[in-house]
């Protein structure tokens, strides 16, 4: 695929970077509550346990700090918790192994590596990531909506910003997903997995003359806000649970991005927030 950054140019003054997963589409629950946590229940045969490993397998990955981790580290961290609390997962140190080792954390790295050592758990892990990828893509299109207000809110942005999609998820489904929701018209670029790390992406993006005080990222994940952190611009959250609240109030933020007053008392109180409601 071409550069995704080729033909971009700066068209106004201020940048608006949104994430898409659990941010402007509500996705994120979705595939976690229906995908993610039964397909692991099944692959390791936890159905005794089902109710109490689904209800930590969503705290962990959608309700805390940690949300929005990858896959493979979201399914080690509960599979050490059932190996203590509930029962045995054979084999479960070669995960955590290539976890630490791993350059990758894909399938293809996984598949390499289950081959390479013979592992029951690394094959377990693929197979499982397998049909998580199955099950989402099974999803009904129709159970996969943005939440209310994304797009008034985002086409009342783009009367003063550029609009940058930085997402971590596959570039096609997000392509799509803003394509079909109408959402698309709005953005003036879009940088997902194959545009390198959130972090870079934002990066790249101030090259093309932004002033670091003229940017916004908005995002629902811990990440998000790392992201925009170690760029110095400012971080907007969608808050879990209340996302259309969020969405809603996201005028206010534009407005202190225009009146270069966001630094300060109100980029804290909005962290705080946010991290309040992931603890
Ligand atoms: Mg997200």
């Amino acid at each position: 695929m071409a550069n995704p950054f080729d033909g971009y140019a700066k068209k106004k003054d201020f940048l608006i970077c949104i994430d898409s997963d659990g941010c402007a589409i509500d996705s994120m629950d979705i595939k976690h509550i229906r995908c993610f946590g039964p397909c692991m229940v099944k692959e390791w045969g936890l159905e005794e346990h089902s109710e109490e490993i689904l209800e930590r397998w969503n705290e962990i990955n959608l309700y805390s700090m940690t949300r929005g981790i990858n896959r493979f580290k979201g399914l080690a961290a509960i599979l050490e918790e059932i190996n203590e609390k509930i029962t045995p997962i054979e084999d479960l140190d070669s995960l955590l192994t290539w976890l630490e080792d791993a350059d990758e954390l894909s399938n293809a790295a996984v598949e390499k590596a289950a081959d390479e050592k013979g592992s029951i758990c690394l094959k377990k892990a693929l197979n499982w990531s397998i049909a998580v990828n199955r099950a989402i893509s099974e999803l009904p299109e129709k159970d996969v909506r943005p939440f209310d207000g994304v797009l008034e809110k985002i086409t009342a942005l783009h009367g003063f910003c550029d609009v940058a999609i930085v997402s971590s998820a596959n570039y096609e489904a997000v392509k799509e997903e803003w394509t079909r929701f109408g959402l698309i018209g709005h953005v003036d670029i879009v940088l997902a997995q194959n545009a390198g790390s959130k972090k870079s992406c934002i990066e790249k993006l101030l090259t093309f003359g932004y002033d670091r005080d003229k940017v916004m990222m908005t995002g629902d994940a811990p990440g998000d806000m790392d992201a925009a952190k170690k760029n110095g611009v400012f971080y907007y959250p969608i808050l879990v649970k209340h996302e259309a609240e969020s969405w809603s109030n996201i005028m206010d933020a534009a407005e202190h991005l225009k009146e270069g007053t966001f630094a300060g008392e109100y980029q804290e109180s909005l962290i705080e927030k946010f991290v309040n409601n992931l603890s």
